[in-house]
C-alpha cells in the first residue's frame, strides 16, 4: 500500500502499547500488575468534578475560540505568574486536547524540513515522533545513569549544527525522574538561545518533586530566553485528568497564533466541559495534590530500594515525577525464564507473558540498558509486582 512518508515513518507510542496489551490481558483474566502508562491512579478531585458536572448542566456545549476558553486562559496566566513567576497575557496562551497536542503544535510551528530538533536521551517517547512528523530530524544527545542523566552545556554545543532550530527540555524528566538544578538549567538554556535555538520546556511534572528539590521554568531566566523558550504544561499528572485531555502552551504571541492556526484546523478548542473543570482545577484547592505527592513518595522510597537489592540491577533515586528508570542490561545476554534476553523489550516482554508484570522497554525512550517502571499505582500492587519481578529473575 502506497502511504504517506508521516504513515511510514511515525511508530506507535511505546506507552500507550504496553498499557493496552496490560489491559487486553487483564480482561482476558490474566492478573497482570501494570507499571506502563505515567497515569496518575488517583480520583480527579471533587471540586474538579462537580465544576464539570455544573458544566453540563449549564449547557456549556458549544466550541470555545479555538486557543481556549477565555476564563481558562486568564486562570493559566495567573497560575504562571503565581507559581512559575511567568508573566503571559491571553493572546500568549493556547489550550489543547493534552500537553502532548500543545508540544505537536509548537513543534509544526518552529520545525521545517532539514531542521534538527536536540531531544535530550533518555527522552519522553512521542518528541522524536512529533520531530519526525514535522519533517525535521531529531538529533540524540546520549546521557546515561553516570551522569545523572543530564546534559550540560559543553555536551549541547557539541550537539549544535548550523541546521540546529529546537530543544527539548523535559525537568522533572520522564522516564528518568531528574531534575535540573536552577544553575544547570540557567547555564543551558542560557547557552541554547545565545546560539538562536528555540527551546519547548516541557513542565508537566514540575510539581511531582520530593526530597524539597525545586522546579525553575527557564523562560523566566532573561529577554532572550522569555523570547525563545515555549513553556508547555497540562492537567493528566496533577489533577489526574489523563482522560479528559487539557493542557497549554505559553510562549511568543507570533508562535502561539500559528499554533492556534494549525489548531484551528486539527481539533479546534479543546473540550468545553473540561475546560470549565481545568478554570476549577486551576483556581481551587490544592490539598489534593499535596496528598498525591506524598503518597508517590513512600511509593517511590520502596520501588527504589527493592530494585536496588535486585541483583544485577540499579536505580537511582528518583528526585520527580513517578518513574522508576533502573538499569537492566547487566540482565542481557542472560537466560531469563528458559529465553535469551538480548535487550529492553525482550526482557520486557518475558517479564510480561511469563510473570505478569508490565513495564516499559527503555528502548523507545533511547536508551535500551533501561527500563521504565511507572510507580502511578497502589502500594499493594507495587509490591506484588516487585515480589514478582524479583522472583523470576532469580528462577
Ligand atoms: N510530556 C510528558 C513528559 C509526558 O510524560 C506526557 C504524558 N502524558 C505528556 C507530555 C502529555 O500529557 P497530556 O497530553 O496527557 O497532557
Ligand atoms: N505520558 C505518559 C507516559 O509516558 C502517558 C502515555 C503517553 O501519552 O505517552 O506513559
Amino acid at each position: 500500500m502506497a502511504l504517506s512518508r508521516i504513515a511510514r515513518e511515525v511508530k506507535t507510542s511505546a506507552t500507550l502499547a504496553i498499557t493496552a496489551k496490560a489491559k487486553q490481558l487483564q480482561a482476558k483474566g490474566v492478573d497482570v500488575v501494570g507499571f506502563g502508562a505515567g497515569e496518575p491512579d488517583f480520583d480527579i478531585p471533587e471540586n474538579v468534578k462537580n465544576a464539570a458536572i455544573k458544566a453540563i448542566k449549564d449547557n456549556y456545549n458549544k466550541y470555545t475560540p479555538t486557543a481556549g476558553a477565555p476564563e481558562l486562559k486568564e486562570a493559566v496566566c495567573e497560575k504562571l505568574l503565581k507559581d512559575n513567576g511567568l508573566k503571559y497575557s491571553p493572546s500568549q496562551v493556547i489550550v489543547s486536547a493534552g500537553a502532548k497536542q500543545s508540544i505537536l503544535n509548537i513543534v509544526l510551528v518552529l520545525c521545517d524540513t532539514g531542521d534538527e530538533a536536540i531531544i535530550p536521551a533518555p527522552y519522553w517517547v512521542s518528541y522524536p515522533e512529533m520531530v519526525i512528523m514535522a519533517g525535521a530530524m531529531p538529533v540524540f544527545l546520549k546521557t546515561t545513569d553516570k551522569e545523572h542523566f543530564k546534559i550540560t552545556k559543553e555536551s549541547l554545543a557539541r550537539a549544535i549544527t548550523p541546521r540546529s532550530k529546537l530543544l527539548f527540555m523535559n525537568s522533572p524528566s520522564n522516564p528518568t525522574g531528574m531534575v535540573y538544578t536552577e544553575k544547570e538549567l540557567r547555564e543551558i538554556i542560557g547557552f541554547a538561545v545565545e546560539k538562536g535555538l528555540y527551546v519547548i520546556s516541557d513542565e508537566i511534572y514540575e510539581k511531582v518533586l520530593y526530597d524539597g528539590v525545586r522546579h525553575f521554568s527557564p523562560a523566566t531566566f532573561n529577554d532572550n530566553c522569555y523570547k525563545k523558550v515555549i513553556t508547555v504544561n497540562g492537567f493528566s499528572k496533577v489533577y489526574a485528568m489523563t482522560g479528559w485531555r487539557l493542557g497549554y502552551a505559553a510562549g511568543p504571541e507570533e508562535i502561539i497564533k500559528a499554533a492556534t492556526n494549525i489548531q484551528d484546523h486539527t481539533t479546534s478548542g479543546a473540550n468545553s466541559i473540561a475546560q470549565k473543570a481545568g478554570v476549577e482545577a486551576l483556581k481551587g484547592n490544592q490539598d489534593s495534590v499535596t496528598q498525591m505527592i506524598s503518597e508517590f513518595d513512600k511509593r517511590r522510597k520502596y520501588i527504589i530500594e527493592r530494585l536496588n537489592n535486585i541483583k544485577s540491577v540499579s536505580c537511582l533515586l528518583p528526585q520527580g515525577a513517578f518513574y522508576a528508570f533502573p538499569k537492566v542490561s547487566d540482565l542481557y545476554k542472560k537466560k531469563i525464564g528458559g529465553q535469551t534476553v538480548a535487550n529492553s523489550s525482550d526482557l520486557v516482554n518475558v517479564l510480561l507473558e511469563k510473570a505478569h508484570v508490565a513495564f516499559v522497554p527503555g528502548a523507545p525512550f533511547g536508551a535500551d540498558e533501561y527500563i521504565r517502571i511507572s510507580y502511578a499505582t497502589s502500594m499493594v500492587n507495587i509490591e506484588k509486582g516487585m515480589d514478582r519481578f524479583e522472583k523470576f529473575l532469580c528462577s
